[in-house]
């Protein structure tokens, strides 16, 4: 990048708001996601969407490749600078700028973490209910640009059903604005789904228009044990042919239950092949009618043990066991690849014991958990060095397999985590030559000069 480009990134932002030195580009050369990294050449904290638009027109002008960032805690190295250029993170513009209950809406600037804007709701008794993992630090923008979902994903969607209008800047400097305050919008192409789940390849999301619910009056949980996944698998179709939409059905397998075991002490059951955490939320009555069906259908499908939290400590000590899952695996190995993949929610079991026998023919360690409802799994592969490269290489030999099998059961080589650089080599086999190739002309039509997340969808 040369000497004109960085002065005018610094007269944009102004200097306190730039920095290219090696130590400060250092923590912007990574992501969430293991193995991947890159310098960026700067980096820029914008702080409002003049600002957005005058980097955009600027490196649109000279060629520089620019990449979002909320808080790069995306698994896909999404956010890695593959080409260089700036790296635009749009931490400050953090401000929730209304709550609507009357409209059942809040207006948020993409920086705002997504859990400021659970809090934010749930002042006015409202719900924001998309809930990654990782919703105390990711933002808004990294949650619509990735259609982020979570742990409530059966019951209440994922990210795209919760936009209802952008403000985006598009690569040339140009400010969109996409849809609105209304729940019912058909005019035109829908180019607010379009932009939600692209990955920061299409344009910059400066704000969000987004669908709040009531909240629940009251939630409640349970977990059962099978000896074995299939079983699990079972008590899955049965819970969801009894009429139940749980707010949680979430599966650990084995060695998932030992290593949170090991790792947070819960007392769970070290006997069983498997474990559902299941729940959900409404009225009272409602919410222990759903509990009990659940609970019933565990039972027929031979679970070993059920048992309901009696309060709300109790409740949050279950799902503790869900959310710790990767924190506890991560202590297994120095190196934990965390990847995505979805069935159809009958072939969970199917997919399970495919894992198993691709992890034990390729010679890795391989732990499954995910969200049983969304037939959404993510194994987890635990390497003891990053620098053995033989295990990296039986690890990427296993995921390869592993995603060739989702495709082959119906499935998707990721549910929610995105693309990004780490899928893209993958995603020819799921959408084929002539659907990768319409998406090059989607992107070529936002951004001709090929300068947003160069290297990512699209390219
Ligand atoms: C422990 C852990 C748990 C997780 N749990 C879940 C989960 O349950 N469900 C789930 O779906 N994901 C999960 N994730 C993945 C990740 O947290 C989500 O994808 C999250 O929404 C990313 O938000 P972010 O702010 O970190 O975005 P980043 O990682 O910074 O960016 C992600 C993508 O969004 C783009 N982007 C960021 N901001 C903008 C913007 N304003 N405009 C345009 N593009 C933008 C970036 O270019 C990049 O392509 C988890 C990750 C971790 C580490």
């Amino acid at each position: 990048m040369h000497a004109p480009v960085r002065a005018a990134l610094k007269s944009i932002v102004g200097s306190a708001h730039y920095r290219d030195s090696d130590g400060d580009l250092v923590p912007f050369s990574r992501d969430a996601t293991p193995l991947f990294s890159a310098r960026p050449e700067a980096v820029v904290f914008p702080a409002d969407t003049g600002e957005v638009s005058a980097i955009l027109s600027l490196a649109t002008r000279h060629g520089v490749p620019v990449i979002a960032r909320g808080a790069g805690t995306n698994l896909c190295a999404a956010t890695v600078a593959l080409r260089g250029g700036i790296v635009m993170a749009l931490t400050r513009l953090n401000r929730i700028l209304e709550v609507a209950p009357a409209e059942l809406l809040a207006r948020v600037q993409p920086g705002v973490t997504s859990s400021a804007l659970a809090d934010a709701a749930t002042d006015h008794d409202l719900l924001w209910a998309p809930d990654p993992g990782s919703r105390t630090a990711a933002t808004i923008g990294g949650t619509i640009a990735t259609n982020a979902g979570g742990l409530r994903g059966l019951k209440y969607g994922v990210t795209r059903d919760y936009v209802l209008g952008l403000e985006a800047v598009l690569p040339t400097g140009e400010v969109l604005r996409t849809g609105g305050r209304l729940h019912k919008d058909v005019a035109g192409y829908d180019l607010t789904r379009l932009l939600t789940g692209s990955e920061g390849t299409l344009a910059v999301v400066t704000e969000a228009t987004l669908a709040l619910r009531p909240a629940p009056q009251t939630s409640g949980t349970g977990v059962a044990y099978f000896s074995d996944l299939a079983a699990a698998g079972r008590a899955v179709t049965a819970i969801i042919s009894s009429g139940v939409l749980p707010a949680t059905l979430e599966f650990l397998d084995r060695s998932c239950i030992e290593a949170v075991e090991a790792f947070a002490g819960l007392g769970l059951r070290l006997d069983a092949g498997a474990l559902l955490l299941f729940g959900d939320d409404g009225e009272p009555d409602a919410v222990t009618q759903a509990l009990a069906r659940m609970s019933d259908a565990c039972a027929a499908q031979g679970a070993l043990e059920i048992t309901r939290a009696a309060h709300i400590a109790e409740a949050e000590a279950l799902l503790a066991a869900r959310r710790c899952a990767l924190p506890a695996l991560s202590r297994l190995g120095a190196l934990t690849i965390l990847e995505d993949a979805t069935v159809p929610r009958p072939r969970i079991a199917e997919m399970v014991e495919r894992i198993e026998v691709i992890a034990d023919h390729c010679g890795v360690t391989i732990a499954t958990f995910g969200h049983a409802g969304d037939g959404n799994l993510h194994p987890t592969c635990v390497v003891g060095s990053p620098d053995d490269t033989d295990a990296l290489a039986h690890a990427e030999q296993a995921f390869k397999e592993i995603f060739n099998a989702a495709i082959e059961l119906g499935g998707t080589i990721t549910g929610e985590h995105g693309v990004g650089a780490a899928k893209l080599p993958y995603l020819p086999a799921q959408l084929g030559s002539d659907q990768i190739a319409l998406l090059r002309r989607v992107k070529n039509a936002f951004d001709p000069a090929g300068i947003l997340n160069p290297g990512k969808l699209g390219s």
